[in-house]
């Protein structure tokens, strides 16, 4: 702006001189029919106007360059010829010199200034580049201070889902708040995804998802060719784009009109060496997820695996205190406690229950023969007959010794009694080996209904006995009552 607002005035001066420079000439030949040569008087006003000539010869080279230098130098000697040749004033030649001199002068000057201009330049572009790579240093320091931050707040984040997590011991909800919290930090995510194996089936299956709502649900339940691959490399993966990867055949990955996603990031959840799950995310968009993101994943998947496993532990710990070590039922303890449950909930729904008390037939004889490791075999046979035969949903516990008893949730006597009669021939028409021989055993079996034989814990237990007693007096391999 400055420069060329400076320009503008350089040569503005410079067309001036120019301008005056004629000026000055058509002054002199306008006047010079009324100039007397003889007189001193003229001669000075003329050698005065010429005199002009000299300080413009310094100025023009200096506001025009060589050009104008040049051109103003030939101007004023064509000046000096005309006057000489017009008046005859020959001693006016010595201008010629003192025009030479001036210009000599006006052109060292102009080389000066061209000098000095192209030092100024040199140490502007100088000065231009040390601006750029400032400019360059200092954006390259705010980029690194942003990673920084976003680094910190990563980190903030994670700390929180160390302590949202270790706030639930509960599978499921654990699951869904590690995909929302991965979902969340990484975040430029269209969906999350947890997957893990199904111990029994050794498959993947979905066990939490979070997406943005405009998604239609997730199809592949037992995951995709990715969490397939994660989980046979233990490896976590990063694809930038789904359409060009080396990894996975383009067939393999069906239409590309009718893939959602095209960037992918997933890590393994390992937990003692053991790949357990698998931790995905998805994008619509090509090129989302960075190196970065993708060392954050894993760090959310360790965590997962260890808060996971702690939850299973919990889990299975909770099972071993109230299931029977023999026969994997559960204990007697449990049945109390869910009898009471039970009850409370009876008493407002008014729904139907009955309880059946078992007792195997002269099992002291069996243990006799076959001895105590025999008899525990047989035990767990039993325990397994009974499962089967009662079914999902009602809750079949190991009593005492060779004591077994069952709550039947919504039957009332009748429908007991029916069931208790199944039980009964299952386990006579069974056939068990105990060593060699094949070995059949008969229970005997008491029942009791809420609410006809009570409103309590204690005499529904006690009913339930009694009739246990009752079969047993009556010959064994009975239910009582068989008949309402
Ligand atoms: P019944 O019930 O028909 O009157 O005769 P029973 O011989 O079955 O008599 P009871 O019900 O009193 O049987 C108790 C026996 O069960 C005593 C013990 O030898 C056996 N028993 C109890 N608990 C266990 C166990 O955990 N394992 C084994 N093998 N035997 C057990
Ligand atoms: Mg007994
Ligand atoms: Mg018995």
């Amino acid at each position: 702006m400055f420069k060329k607002s400076y320009l503008t005035v350089k040569f503005s001066i410079g067309v001036g001189i120019i301008t005056f420079s004629l000026f000055l000439y058509f002054v002199i030949i306008a006047f010079s029919p009324f100039l007397k040569t003889s007189s001193l008087f003229h001669r000075n006003i003329i050698g005065a106007y010429i005199s002009f000539f000299i300080p413009m010869n310094i100025i023009s080279w200096l506001t025009l360059g060589q050009i104008g230098g040049v051109l103003i130098l030939v101007f004023s000697c064509f000046s000096i010829i005309f006057i000489v040749l017009k008046y005859g004033i020959l001693y006016y030649n010595i201008y010629i010199l003192f025009f030479g001199i001036s210009s000599f002068i006006g052109y060292r000057l102009f080389l000066n200034m061209v000098s000095s201009k192209h030092q100024s330049l040199a140490t502007l572009e100088a000065l231009e580049v040390d601006k750029n790579i400032l400019f360059s240093t200092l954006s390259q320091r705010q980029n690194e201070i942003d990673a920084s931050k976003k680094r910190a707040q990563r980190y903030v984040a994670l700390k929180g889902i160390t302590e949202d997590l270790s706030s639930t011991l509960d599978l499921e909800h654990m699951a869904t708040m590690i995909v929302e919290k991965a979902f969340n930090i990484i975040g430029r995510s269209d969906r999350g995804l947890l997957f893990l194996i199904d111990e029994e089936k050794q498959e993947l299956e979905l066990c939490a998802s979070k997406q943005t709502e405009r998604l239609p649900v997730v199809k592949a339940k037992k995951g995709e060719m990715f969490d397939t691959w994660i989980l046979k490399q233990r490896k976590s993966l990063i694809i930038e784009d789904m359409d060009n990867d080396f990894r996975f055949a383009p067939e393999a990955l069906g239409d590309p009109k009718d893939r959602e996603f095209k960037s992918v990031i997933g890590a393994p959840v390992i937990s003692r060496m053991k790949v357990i799950g698998v931790l995905r995310m998805d994008a619509k968009k090509k090129c989302v997820y960075t190196q970065d993101d993708l060392r954050l994943l894993n760090i959310i998947s360790d965590l997962a695996a260890a808060c996971i496993e702690n939850s299973r532990l919990y889990k299975r710990t909770n099972e071993l205190a109230i299931t029977d070590g023999l026969t994997g039922l559960y204990v007697q303890r449990y049945f109390k406690e869910r009898l009471s449950i039970e009850l409370k909930r009876a008493l407002s729904s008014k729904k139907k229950f009955s309880i059946l008390m078992i007792d195997l037939d002269y099992f002291k004889e069996c243990n006799d023969k076959y001895g105590h490791a025999a008899g525990d075999v047989l035990l767990v046979k039993i325990a397994e007959v009974l499962k089967a035969g009662v079914g999902e949903g009602h809750v079949v516990s190991r009593y005492g010794g060779e004591e077994f008893a069952i709550f039947l949730f919504g039957l009332d006597k009748k429908e007991a009694i029916r069931i208790s009669e199944d039980l009964k021939k299952a386990v006579e028409g069974t056939v068990f080996k105990l060593r060699r021989d094949e070995v059949k055993v008969t229970i005997s079996i008491g029942i009791s209904s809420f609410p006809d034989d009570g409103c309590a814990a204690e005499p529904l237990l006690k009913k339930a006995d009694e009739n246990l007693y009752k079969a047993k007096q009556d010959g064994r391999n009975r239910v009582w009552p068989n008949s309402i």
